[in-house]
């Protein structure tokens, strides 16, 4: 049970927490902080959060367990402000996308990693961004990664996976950079293609026309590029490591995808499809 939760940034994310954790009767009282009064107020209209504060360390006074869920670029200035105004029982976890970067802003903001941190990232989420878009089951059978260092406490560890779990989510753990790696070749290019398509078309002469034709694959395969500009943009920055590689590995192989349609070598094509759609099948499956 926690007694306060402290969400900062009331999003789509952030919001759907305290919603799934006010559903399950695991939280007592929920405050909101972020930098839009009419968003914070918005929240509690919505009964996603009971009160809001627009001053970070006042937010997070009193608070048993805080969740940062802002976009990863405001992630230092956040721990730089609540930091010091923690409560002694205090833990802090958050939900950035990419986990090296979450690491490096809390180390410049708290000199030095603290042991009440504990990363966290729930594989769940969707294009719609803001408080409206949340809802209580988005955690529900979904995934979530948690990254403690050998400095995190394992206390803090446990408290983050039992809110987890109290949300319905599956919790496991991983190396900080292994997730890094992880999550830029199943999430962070398939949205980088998804973007980088819709604008190649949309760069056509013709693209009236393409988009007008477009069919269920072409919906499919690009809705993730209406996700949140701000926050891919970041997560582009914040593990531009780890992404170049996969982007590295995927322009190779299309290439040689290229090279199999200019050689129009069928053989090759029915091969390679065969074996994607076994994998795909089989993932899914
Ligand atoms: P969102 O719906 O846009 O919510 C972001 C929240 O942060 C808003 O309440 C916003 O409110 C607040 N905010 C933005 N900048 C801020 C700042 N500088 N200081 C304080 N508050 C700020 O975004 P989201 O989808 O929930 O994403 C939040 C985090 O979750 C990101 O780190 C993202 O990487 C991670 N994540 C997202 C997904 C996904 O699919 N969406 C999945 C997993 C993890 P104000 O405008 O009022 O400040």
């Amino acid at each position: 049970m926690i007694r306060r939760l402290t969400v900062i940034g009331v999003g789509l994310i952030g919001g759907s927490l305290a919603r799934a954790l006010r559903r399950a009767g695991a939280v007592g009282e929920v405050v909101g902080c972020s930098r839009r009064i009419e968003h914070l107020q918005r929240a509690v209209d919505l009964g996603v959060i009971d009160r809001y504060e627009t001053d970070m360390a006042t937010a997070v006074a009193g608070a048993d367990m805080v969740v940062v869920s802002v976009p990863l670029g405001a992630m230092e200035a956040v721990f730089r402000a609540i930091s010091p105004a923690l409560a002694a029982d205090a833990v802090v976890t958050d939900v950035g996308s990419s986990k090296a970067s979450v690491m490096a802003a809390v180390e410049a903001a708290c000199d030095g990693v603290p042991a009440w941190f504990v990363p966290g990232h729930p594989i769940a989420g969707a294009e719609r961004s803001g408080v409206e878009a949340s809802f209580a089951d988005l955690y529900e059978t979904r995934r979530v990664i948690l990254t403690p260092v050998e400095v995190t406490d394992p206390a803090a560890t446990t408290r983050v996976r039992t809110m987890w779990e109290r949300c319905g989510a599956r919790v496991s753990e991983m190396q900080v950079a292994h997730h890094d790696e992880v999550l830029a070749a199943t999430s962070h290019l398939p949205h980088i293609l998804a973007y980088g398509l819709v604008d190649t078309l949309a760069n056509l002469e013709e693209h009236d026309e393409v988009f007008q034709y477009a069919a269920g694959g072409f919906r499919d395969f690009t809705r993730i590029a209406s996700s949140d500009p701000t926050m891919w943009r970041d997560i582009c920055l914040a593990n531009r490591v780890a992404i170049l590689k996969m982007m590295d590995f995927y322009t190779r192989d299309l290439a040689k995808l290229r090279e199999m349609v200019e050689a129009g070598d069928g053989e090759a094509l029915f091969e390679l499809f065969t074996r994607a759609k076994s994998e795909r099948d089989g993932f899914m499956g």
